[in-house]
């Protein structure tokens, strides 16, 4: 490690991408001496949230889960479908867990430095990258940059787009209630019937578990609204009124085709969410950090592009998908009860991956079929924002 304030590498934001990639680094013999620094402001409150993703085997966080399952229940008013996730278990962990796993090998390791920074800007000087921070300034060859602007924000509705926005609760019921073993993917009998809504379920024990209403729509509802969704469905389906809240966690996850890899410069790549790392058709992005933060690090030593830019094919198959949702917001439930129903999980989990072959993505589309796909697609031929 330098002694002033130059790197080889400036991650700013240490959060979920930032600490995946500074994971990768630290694994990566490659890069043992290079100087890494992460910039974050910090979270004063110290928010825990759980952050979940299905992945085939064994992985670099099953030490840290909080849980895993190898099969879930997909509830609509058409009916069940019970998902097999043997091929591909869901698992869950603590965001404080993961940060604080992350931290400490880091910490371990001289050729890195965590700093508690607030980045005001970034400016390019001859050959280096000035990080403008509160504190002092800092120096590097090139830069990762994890934050998400107000700009950036704004210039997402000019595209295909929706959010994903949710509370959740992990609640303590008086009487064992949950079954450990098996969780709740999607369930839609509980829902404004004008929008895709749904409750999702993470037993931790018996009597523990992580119970969220979630929409995928534009507008964020009121606090209470999700609120006594979820008291409304512990009440229908566990039969309870009788629960302590042990914790809350709330988000608005942007999904949509803006084209995020355009705002990296040749010396500042973006990444997380601001990289377009969150999935537009699912807002799932913890897989996304772990697989895109090792093809940076692939990219660097091939000399290559260091942005990520989304496949031409899942791109387009996502524009439609967020399009007919978005157009018609309460058709959610219909088109995730006919994918889950006609697919097998294995082929939805390789698909949402973006890891099917060609005859695989036509079954699926096949599956899906329904009048609004072809009159969003018929728009798409001329139109960016469905
Ligand atoms: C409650 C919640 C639950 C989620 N659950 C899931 C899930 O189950 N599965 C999944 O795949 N995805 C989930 N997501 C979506 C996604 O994975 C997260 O939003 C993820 O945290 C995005 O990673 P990121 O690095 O882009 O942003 P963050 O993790 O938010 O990291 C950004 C970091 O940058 C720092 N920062 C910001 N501005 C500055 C600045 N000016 N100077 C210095 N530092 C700065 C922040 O302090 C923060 O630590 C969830 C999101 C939320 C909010």
């Amino acid at each position: 490690m330098k002694a002033n304030s130059k790197f080889d590498y400036i991650i700013v934001g240490g959060g979920l991408s930032g600490l995946h990639l500074s994971y990768c680094f630290l694994n990566d013999k490659y890069f043992k001496d290079y100087s890494i620094l992460i910039i974050d402001k910090g979270n004063p409150k110290k928010q825990d949230n759980y952050f979940s993703f299905w992945e085939s085997g064994a992985g670099n966080w099953d030490t840290i889960l909080k849980n895993k399952w190898d099969k879930g229940d997909f509830f609509s008013s058409k009916g069940k479908v019970e998902m097999d996730f043997s091929d591909y278990n869901y698992k869950t962990l603590s965001s404080y867990k993961f940060k604080e796993h992350v931290k400490k090998k880091i910490k371990k390791n001289k050729q890195f430095k965590f700093i508690n920074d607030t980045v005001l800007k970034m400016r390019k000087e001859k050959n280096n990258v000035v990080v403008i921070g509160n504190k002092r300034n800092y120096y590097a060859k090139h830069i990762f940059d994890s934050r998400l602007n107000n700009k950036t924000i704004k210039k997402i509705k000019n595209y295909t787009f929706l959010n994903q926005h949710f509370i959740g609760w992990v609640v303590k019921t008086n009487k064992k209630k949950f079954n450990k073993k098996s969780f709740v993917f999607m369930d839609y009998r509980i829902r404004d019937k004008n929008s895709t809504a749904f409750t999702y379920v993470l037993p931790f024990k018996k009597d523990v578990a992580l119970i969220e209403h979630t929409y995928f729509s534009k507008d964020e509802c009121d606090k209470e609204l999700y609120e006594a969704n979820i008291k409304n469905y512990l009440k229908k389906y566990y039969n309870t009124t009788d629960f302590k809240i042990l914790g809350s966690e709330a988000g608005v996850i942007p999904m949509t085709t803006y084209p995020f890899h355009k705002d990296s410069t040749k010396n500042i790549t973006k990444i997380g969410t601001a990289g377009g790392w969150v999935k537009p058709s699912t807002g799932y992005s913890f897989t996304n950090c772990e697989k895109f933060s090792f093809k940076i690090l692939e990219n660097i030593k091939s000399g290559k592009d260091l942005r990520i830019v989304p496949k031409k094919r899942y791109f387009f198959l996502d524009n439609i998908l967020l399009g007919v949702l978005s157009k018609y917001n309460y058709r959610g439930e219909t088109i995730f009860y006919r994918m889950i129903k006609r697919n097998s999980t294995k082929k939805i989990l390789r698909f949402l991956n973006e890891e099917s072959n060609l005859l695989d993505i036509i079954k699926i589309i096949i599956s899906m079929r329904s009048i609004y796909f072809i009159k969003v697609f018929i728009k798409s031929l001329y139109k960016r924002t469905l």
